[in-house]
Formats: C-alpha cells, sequence, structure tokens
C-alpha cells in the first residue's frame, strides 16, 4: 500500500505546490507505515528531483520522454507508476494538472476521489478527508470507501515539511501513448511573480476606475516584492489580463498576505482569497462586503490611501537598511 504523488515539475524546476503535495504524501504514507514516491515527467535535473526528500519522499520516479503531455497521458503515466509501486492512494496538488488529471486517474483505477483536500486525512476509523464546500463557505468530511484512493489537495493547505534528506530519483521508461491535442504556443510571463505561488499579493477591482490608474497598484506590489491580481470583471473588461483574475472562476490562491483595494467582496471573489492569512481591504464604502472578511480595514478613497502605504512603506524600509 504505497503512496504516489504526482508532481509537476514539466517546466524544470520544481514548485511549491509539488513540494507541497509531496510533503503531503509523505505524512499520509508515515501515518500508514508505508513510504512515497512521486512520479513526475520533463527535464528537471536529478538534484532538484532529489529535492522531494526534504519533504520526506524516498523515491522519485521521473519519465523524460514526455513534454507538452496533455491531461489523458499524465494519467496513464501516473497508473502505470501507480501500478508498478502498488499504491494505494495517489496524491495530487489541486493546481490546473491537478484539476484536470486526478479525475481521470480515479476513473482508470476505480478509485474514490477527494477534489481540494484541506487536510491530512483521519485515518482513525476509516478514511476521511476534510475538503472546503460551497466556495470555502463550509466544510465536509469525505469518507472514501474505495480500496484505492485519489486526493487533491488545495495548495498551501497543509505546508512544506522541513526534514532534511534527499530522495533517489530513478528513470521511469513509459508510453503513455501520443497526444490528442497540439500545443501551438506557450507564453510565458517573464520575471513577474507566480501568482497562486506569492506569499504576498496586492489586487484591485473596479473601485479603481480604470486600467489607466494601476500604477499605483503596481508601485505598492513593487515595493511589497509581491504579485499583483484583479477581480474578475476588470479582467473581463479587459482592465488586467485574465491570469491575474481571483476567485472561484479564477485562480485560488492562500497568500500570506492579501491587500484588496476597491473590490466590493463579493462571495465569489472571496471564495477564492478567503484562505489568505491576512487580509487588508482599502474600500471607500464602509459597508462593502469585503470588510465582514478583513483582519484590517480602511474606509478611504484609493486613490489617496494606496499612495500613502507605499510611501509609509518606502520609509519604513529606508529607516531599516
Ligand atoms: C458565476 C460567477 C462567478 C464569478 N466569479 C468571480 C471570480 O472568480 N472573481 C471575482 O472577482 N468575481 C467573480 N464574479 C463576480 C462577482 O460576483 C462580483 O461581481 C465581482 O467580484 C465584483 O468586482 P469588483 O469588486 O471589482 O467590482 P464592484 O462590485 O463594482 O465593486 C467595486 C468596489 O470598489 C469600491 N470603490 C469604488 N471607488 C473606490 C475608491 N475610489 N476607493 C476605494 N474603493 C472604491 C466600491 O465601494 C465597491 O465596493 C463571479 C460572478 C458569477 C455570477
Amino acid at each position: 500500500m504505497a503512496i504516489l504523488i504526482f508532481a509537476d515539475t514539466s517546466n524544470g524546476k520544481v514548485s511549491k505546490n509539488a513540494l507541497e503535495a509531496a510533503s503531503y504524501g509523505a505524512k499520509v504514507a508515515s501515518s500508514l507505515g508505508t513510504s512515497a514516491t512521486v512520479i513526475t515527467f520533463g527535464n528537471a535535473d536529478a538534484a532538484a528531483l532529489a529535492a522531494f526528500g526534504t519533504q520526506g519522499v524516498t523515491k522519485v520516479l521521473v519519465n523524460r520522454s514526455l513534454s507538452n503531455a496533455d491531461s489523458r497521458q499524465i494519467s496513464k503515466l501516473v497508473v502505470g507508476a501507480a501500478e508498478k509501486e502498488g499504491a494505494s492512494v495517489i496524491v495530487f496538488s489541486h493546481d490546473l494538472i491537478g484539476r484536470a488529471v486526478a479525475p481521470r486517474v480515479s476513473a482508470r483505477l476505480g478509485a474514490g476521489l477527494v477534489s481540494g483536500a484541506i487536510d491530512y486525512p483521519n485515518t482513525s476509523a476509516g478514511f476521511t478527508v476534510k475538503v472546503n464546500l460551497f466556495s470555502g463557505k463550509a466544510y465536509g468530511e469525505i469518507e472514501v470507501l474505495s480500496e484505492k484512493k485519489v486526493i487533491s489537495v488545495l495548495p498551501n493547505s497543509v505546508g512544506l515539511a522541513n526534514a532534511g534528506g534527499s530522495a533517489s530519483v530513478e528513470d521511469f521508461a513509459f508510453d503513455a501513448g501520443a497526444s490528442s491535442v497540439k500545443v501551438k504556443e506557450v507564453k510565458k510571463n517573464e520575471g513577474e511573480i507566480s501568482l497562486p505561488e506569492a506569499e504576498l499579493v496586492v489586487s484591485a477591482g473596479r473601485g479603481m476606475k480604470g486600467p489607466e490608474n494601476w500604477g499605483m497598484i503596481e508601485e505598492l506590489a513593487k515595493e511589497l516584492g509581491a504579485a499583483t491580481a484583479c477581480s474578475r470583471p476588470v479582467a473581463d473588461i479587459g482592465w488586467r489580463p485574465h491570469h491575474e483574475h481571483v476567485g472561484q472562476t479564477g485562480i485560488a490562491i492562500a497568500p500570506n498576505l492579501y491587500i484588496a483595494v476597491g473590490i466590493s467582496g463579493a462571495i465569489q471573489h472571496l471564495a477564492g482569497v478567503n484562505r489568505s492569512k491576512v487580509i487588508v481591504v482599502v474600500n471607500s464604502d464602509p459597508e462593502a462586503p469585503f470588510f465582514k472578511a478583513a483582519d484590517y480595514g480602511i474606509v478611504g478613497d484609493a486613490f489617496q490611501v494606496v499612495p500613502q502605504i507605499t510611501e509609509a512603506l518606502r520609509k519604513f524600509k529606508a529607516s531599516h537598511n
């Protein structure tokens, strides 16, 4: 009953989400008295892959022949590795790839699926996993009755292990078949802080009145070393790129600090940000729903408040250098 973790390293790097899934899987393995193996594909170097050992993983299987794989190929690869390892629990990050591949793997294995776990399984009686429901408005306890189990873990739910250790890295030759889609172009946002992995996020909404006013948001983000985000209507009307839209239909994030400027705090927005550790809201309307979810709130005009925060931050940094 080994534990298998799918970790996306297809871009040659080991992301925080991948490490977190590995940490989760290794902890489940330890509680069940078994070992944890990572399955991945791509060209990440062996030293980077061995770093999964810091999360308690003992072995990494890597398929070097797949690249730009679609979710069907990845699901075949994961099932192949699960069969090789005799895995009974397969763990994914609940990120874009995990959300697409975990259901396919569970269907192929006839396994029960827990989608978006926010805690480790309770195995004291059965196998029960806690999940978010109704966009974070409620929790659910899912009991998995099947012999094989597939779990996708919400990013930033459980954190990373702090162990030493290095995993062994083995090539895993496997024919996952041809892709059913052709990737025509991959465009990367060079130089930007990746929003799903950012610890600090400055976000803004329709209260900014227009795209020409985003300079102050970017300045504050730059001063903090934060990523920028936005509400959905802002992306829909083209003020900001869609990859910045957070919420129920956008990216779900859980940074240490989320600053929301001129965003009302509709439930669909909160669904993607309410796991942030500290939420700061700037809004001119004292009745804005976001204040109910905020740890700190500033009632005021963003056009006055945001430059003042940035200036205060500059002074603070200068006096502490
Ligand atoms: C199925 C569905 C899915 C959705 N998914 C998402 C999603 O994923 N993410 C998302 O964000 N939304 C989503 N929405 C839309 C959501 O319901 C809200 O419409 C949206 O979040 C509102 O965006 P906003 O707060 O930027 O704009 P508004 O609702 O227009 O709010 C603007 C806010 O700015 C404040 N403001 C105005 N001027 C200033 C100023 N000078 N200084 C400070 N504050 C000011 C106002 O008081 C107000 O609170 C979804 C809706 C549906 C129906």
